[in-house]
């Protein structure tokens, strides 16, 4: 369970100016959930994922995943809590000096796994986004949809109860979007995966959204089932 309560976020920016992105924001999602966010652009979407995982430091309020407050802890014991959030972004930022292989293993190896499990796991997460004939192919050599697959194995590898995508397929044509989001429906049914999705796009929140957050100028306006807020007349 992922819970925020009043959070703020307000960007100082050079020249003395004040952006409040986020003014408050209430928000309770659901273990195994798929939830989105969706808003348009500037609305505060990106920095309010973020502040999930304390990429960004909110101004004010609380962030609690699974009971333990992560807008409490110092350094370390947000280090070891990150264990458990992964994250996917539009670029997908993966390691374009690593191969594939190499990519999914960086935050095992980086926690220290012993070798033989980071071999183990790295062939089981390729054979879960199909990438298994991948495995040392550099970023550079992959279609869109092969990088986000890549960076969805990375994100998982370490086992996560919740999984953060930041516009994961806006940068994707239509066809390859369908697919990113069918593995990702897929996942969050096999690993039990709570979902936080930010998008503008509607098609993504009705394919594979359970709930649904419009967000504007900071606030969220509106929520509830998909069903209850795009389908009913
Ligand atoms: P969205 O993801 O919905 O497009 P963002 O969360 O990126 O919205 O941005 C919300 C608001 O905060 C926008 O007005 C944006 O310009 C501003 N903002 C975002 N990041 C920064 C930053 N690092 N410094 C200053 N302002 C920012
Ligand atoms: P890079 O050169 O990009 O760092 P490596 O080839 O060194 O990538 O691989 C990094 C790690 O990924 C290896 O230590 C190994 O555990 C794992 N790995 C590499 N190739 C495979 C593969 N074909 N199947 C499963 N795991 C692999």
């Amino acid at each position: 369970m992922i819970q925020l309560r009043g959070i703020k976020k307000i960007y100082r920016a050079p020249d003395g100016g004040i952006v409040e992105a986020l003014s408050g924001i209430d928000l309770d999602i659901g273990d195994g959930e798929i939830f989105g966010i969706i808003g348009l652009s500037g609305a505060g979407k990106s920095t309010l994922l973020r502040t999930i995982n304390r990429l960004e430091e909110p101004s004010g309020g609380q962030v609690s995943i699974d009971g333990q407050e992560i807008t409490a802890l110092d350094a370390g014991g947000l280090r070891l809590a990150r264990r458990k959030i992964g994250m996917i972004f539009q670029h997908f930022n993966l390691l374009a000096s690593r191969t594939v292989a190499g990519n999914v293993a960086f935050p095992l190896e980086l926690e220290g796994w012993k070798p033989k499990d980071v071999k183990d796991r790295v062939a089981e997460m390729l054979d879960v986004v199909e990438l298994s004939d991948k495995a040392g192919s550099y970023p550079s050599q992959l279609s869109g949809g092969q990088k986000q697959r890549v960076a969805i194995a990375r994100a998982l590898a370490n086992r996560p109860h919740v999984l953060l995508s930041d516009e994961a397929t806006s940068a994707l044509d239509p066809r390859t979007t369908k697919s990113i989001l069918s593995l990702l429906a897929g996942i969050n049914r096999l690993m039990g995966l709570t979902i936080v999705v930010v998008t503008h796009e509607m098609n993504v929140i009705r394919e594979i959204c359970s709930r649904v957050a419009i967000i504007e100028s900071g606030r969220i306006v509106e929520q509830g089932t998909v069903k209850d807020i795009f389908l009913n007349p």
